[in-house]
């Protein structure tokens, strides 16, 4: 850790060394080398206080949560609702606009699940704004990851509405002009990403909140790929819902999180059913109680929650501003030195801001073997569809390699990239 207050500058490469060494997998050979790991867009490495809470929790607090009179079953409560509370501060928002779910996909999923249900009457009066049916219109993109495209697909399935989409151009940048196109009064709900998990841009939300309120549609904001790697404050964005998932952003895997605006979520009906999220049940119906633990059903991640808060503790040390420039800076440098070397074509508009996350194809080499060979020199990056199809379709190729970075990349990190694939054509033959 650096134990720097917060400042409007980027990290130093002493400080990022600093960073490195709280991670121990860092450390870990991969062929005979110290492994470079350029894949955190898929799943971040995780710093050593944060399993420590983890095991910290099996030790010490271990119990169910909210139904214990017991003094560990209220010591566990109390580090779940304190896990809650520090990770909605992070984003903005308040405590009880904050459900636990075990990833962004349900998070996603839970929405379009709670509309369906709203559609079909359930939740009353009160749930009547979340109805949609035949003749409305979900809108969503053509960079989203399949997390944020399939619920849509299915929600219109389900309900008769009718998806669409804002295309991108020819270099994946977002079509915005055809926004006040796009978006009419048949409009109900926006979905679209914060950051890109291919490209790693950045979108301009503004545009996407502006033309949605204009309608008085729903916005579903995916900060899967933003809340982990720059400042994302909910209320500023002004979104009625975000998604994001705790192993990209330092927390464990079974832990992500759905912010809701307090009224939508006390509004919504609940997507999973069971224990936990009960006032009253009798052998005919059920009342729920209000969010978020409406939408917590069942014995929930306890020890997950903590840790991730944990994790949330340590970037706040950090600060994600300085965290945000370190890793703009390592975008700029994969950016320019991928387009640099010969024959390969690295994806994504140039100007435009963004993360430390850069696309590309060697060409005449397939992903696969491109990414058996940094492999081999022990670079960790993601190759495939990176479960964003239709944006591959769009950019003309099924397949890329994708070197995505996080607090604890250096330079030195992107220096072995580049030269490894310096020589990638020549190894190929
Ligand atoms: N959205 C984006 C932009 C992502 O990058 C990912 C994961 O890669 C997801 C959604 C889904 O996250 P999870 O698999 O943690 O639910």
């Amino acid at each position: 850790m650096t134990g720097q207050p917060e400042a409007q500058v980027s990290l130093s490469a002493v400080e990022v060394q600093r960073i490195k060494a709280d991670f121990e997998i860092l450390e870990h050979q991969v062929n005979g080398t110290d492994v470079v790991y350029l894949d955190s867009g898929a799943t971040s490495q995780k710093p050593r206080c944060v399993y420590e809470a983890e095991q910290h929790f099996y030790e010490n607090a271990n119990a169910a949560v909210h139904r214990g009179a017991h003094t560990l079953a209220v010591e566990a409560t109390e580090l779940y609702e304190e896990a809650r509370e520090t990770v909605a501060k992070f984003i903005g928002a308040r405590t009880n606009e904050l459900v636990w779910t075990s990833n962004a996909t349900e998070a996603l999923n839970l929405i379009s699940y709670s509309i369906s249900n709203a559609s079909l009457g359930r939740g009353g009066d009160e749930a009547a704004r979340f109805r949609i049916g035949p003749g409305d219109e979900i809108l969503t993109t053509e960079i989203e990851h399949h997390a944020n495209l399939i619920p849509w697909q299915e929600l219109a399935f389900r309900t008769g509405a009718t998806l669409r989409y804002v295309p991108v151009d020819d270099e994946g940048a977002l079509r915005y002009d055809l926004l006040d196109e796009l978006v009419t009064e048949k409009t109900k709900l926006v979905a679209f990403t914060h950051v890109s998990n291919v490209l790693g841009t950045i979108t301009d939300t503004q545009r996407f909140v502006d033309a949605a309120r204009k309608v008085g549609a729903l916005t579903v904001l995916d900060g899967c790929q933003s809340v982990p790697h720059l400042p994302v404050d909910v209320k500023a964005l002004d979104v009625d819902f975000m998604a994001f998932s705790g192993h990209k952003m330092l927390g464990p895997t079974g832990i992500g999180a759905l912010y809701g605006r307090e009224e939508l979520l006390n509004a919504m009906p609940p997507f999973l059913t069971g224990g936990s999220m009960i006032t009253v049940v009798d052998m005919e119906h059920a009342e729920f109680l209000p969010a978020p633990q409406r939408f917590e059903a069942g014995t929930q991640r306890i020890s997950q929650t903590h840790a991730l808060a944990t994790a949330v503790s340590y970037l706040q040390e950090i600060g994600m501003e300085r965290i945000a420039q370190w890793e703009e800076h390592l975008g700029a440098l994969l950016y320019e030195g991928l387009s640099q070397i010969e024959g390969i074509r690295v994806f994504g508009p140039k100007d435009i801001r963004r993360i430390g996350t850069v696309p590309f194809e060697v060409i005449g080499v397939h992903p696969h073997d491109v990414g058996q060979y940094l492999d081999s020199r022990g670079i960790a990056v993601r190759v495939g569809h990176h479960c964003a199809q239709p944006l591959h379709r769009a950019l003309g190729v099924t397949a890329t390699t994708r070197a995505s970075t996080y607090l604890y990349n250096t330079e030195e990190d992107i220096k072995a990239l580049l030269d490894a694939l310096g020589s990638v054509r020549e190894y190929f033959g």
